[in-house]
């Protein structure tokens, strides 16, 4: 008997039918003789509904009331889908964060796993009942809740996982499986078998929306199996597994995007030691991160230094930025925050040349301009105004000829 943790997505408990649905799933792979554990998200907008209220009440909710806040989908999606098993005559119990318990650190609205007791689960498990966990949430050594950050509920199901030694743990979402490229901009996009944990890492960091990079980079480091499944229809969905040198690849494996991108440039900063610290010291200490960062000297020996934040942070950064320029003697902050970042991806690059050229080809040929580059051994990313992304995608992905899965190492 095989224990597998199956983690149901927003849309995959969007609804009472969908729950229902879930609970048609549990059911069946609990008859095939597998245990299962179930953590679900809160049902789709839900959690944007909470902090939507949270914030139009108050213009600094504290972090730890936004925790207490958010959590509550996740104990609403709980609840139901316990309930619908038992509808199913399958017994099942509901177990939110600190009820299992399920321990952080008491950093609010972010926090960290510590520790998480498998007792009750085990027992439950033993007595023939389904545990049903509210994903998202824990609880701090001082007794109050928290929350892991958006998305989080990947993560919760992978840290089950790794606590109990699951076989598999199945991420469960509106798609069938990992994509070449997002499937709602790429219509002939295709699905992958397998994916290399290496090679997710880098889709999901990119901004590939279907797994949690927390969550790849925790299944990674615990050895935990990770499947990507449809709960709408049948099928093997995409694993998540460690690289094969004897398993043929092609070129590029997928197409990253991110949308929440934002760029500022310093210009005319004096060409001296010290000057990429003195910008970037500031930034750092508000707890902003850069991810992105271009450099370059003009000819009148000053230079201009351009990097990127998530756009949420825009507006601090820029701020922090127009408060230190005259004190390092630079000319101006100038910004943009409607920029996207596109990003190709695949360990099959690191034994071609040629995959960047190929990349720029395809932007030139739709006469969209290269704002910033980076890239690594198996990542190549370029930062383009927002308006281009579904060409840009749309062409890259053409390039690779990813929708044939032709282009093979
Ligand atoms: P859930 O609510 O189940 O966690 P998400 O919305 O977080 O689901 O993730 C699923 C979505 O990820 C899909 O609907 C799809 O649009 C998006 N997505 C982005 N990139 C990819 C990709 N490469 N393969 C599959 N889905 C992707
Ligand atoms: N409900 C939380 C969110 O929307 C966690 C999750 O769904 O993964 O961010
Ligand atoms: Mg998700």
């Amino acid at each position: 008997m095989a224990l597998h943790i199956h983690k149901y997505g927003g849309t995959s408990v969007g609804s009472l039918d969908r729950i229902r649905a879930v609970a048609q799933n549990v059911v069946k792979q609990r008859e095939a003789g597998d245990d299962v554990i179930v953590v679900v998200s809160a049902m789709a907008g839900e959690t944007n509904r909470l902090e939507s209220l949270g914030q139009e009440l108050s213009n600094k909710p504290k972090n730890r009331e936004m925790d207490v806040l958010l959590s509550a989908g996740e104990q609403v999606s709980a609840a139901l889908t316990a309930m619908a098993l038992d509808q199913c005559g399958c017994e099942a119990r509901s177990y939110l964060g600190w009820q299992v318990p399920i321990v952080t650190d008491a950093n609010h609205t972010r926090a960290r796993f510590e520790s998480i007791e498998t007792k009750r689960l085990k027992d439950d498990l033993a007595a023939g009942i389904t545990p049903i966990v509210a994903g998202f949430q824990g609880v701090d050594g001082g007794g109050d809740i928290t929350t892991i950050g958006r998305g989080g509920s990947d993560t919760s199901a992978v840290a089950i996982a790794s606590a109990l030694n699951a076989e598999e743990c199945r991420i469960y979402t509106d798609v069938d499986g990992v994509y070449t490229a997002d499937p709602r901009i790429v219509d002939d996009a295709q699905k992958l078998e397998v994916v290399f944990f290496e090679e997710m890492l880098e889709l999901a960091s990119l901004g590939s929306k279907v797994l949690h990079p927390r969550a790849v980079e925790y299944a990674a480091n615990s050895g935990v199996t990770l499947r990507v499944l449809s709960s709408f229809i049948e099928g093997q969905g995409t694993l998540i597994t460690f690289e094969d040198a004897n398993m043929e690849r092609p070129v590029v494996s997928g197409i990253a995007h991110a949308i929440d991108e934002a760029k500022l440039t310093v210009v005319g900063v004096p060409d001296v030691p010290g000057v990429a610290s003195t910008i970037l010291g500031p930034i750092a200490g508000a707890s902003i991160e850069v991810d992105m960062i271009v450099q370059n000297i003009g000819s009148d020996g000053t230079t201009d230094f351009t990097f990127t934040v998530k756009r949420r942070d825009y507006d601090t950064a820029k701020g922090i930025l127009d408060g230190i320029i005259k004190d390092i003697g630079a000319r101006d902050v100038i910004g943009d925050n409607a920029i996207v970042k596109v990003s190709v991806v695949g360990v099959g690059m690191r034994s071609h040349a040629g995959v960047a050229t190929r990349m720029f080809d395809a932007l030139a040929a739709e006469d969209i301009n290269i704002q910033m580059i980076s890239t690594s051994e198996i990542k190549i990313s370029v930062v383009i105004a927002e308006q281009y992304l579904d060409v840009a995608v749309r062409s890259i992905h053409k390039v690779f000829d990813l929708g044939n899965n032709v282009t093979v190492a």
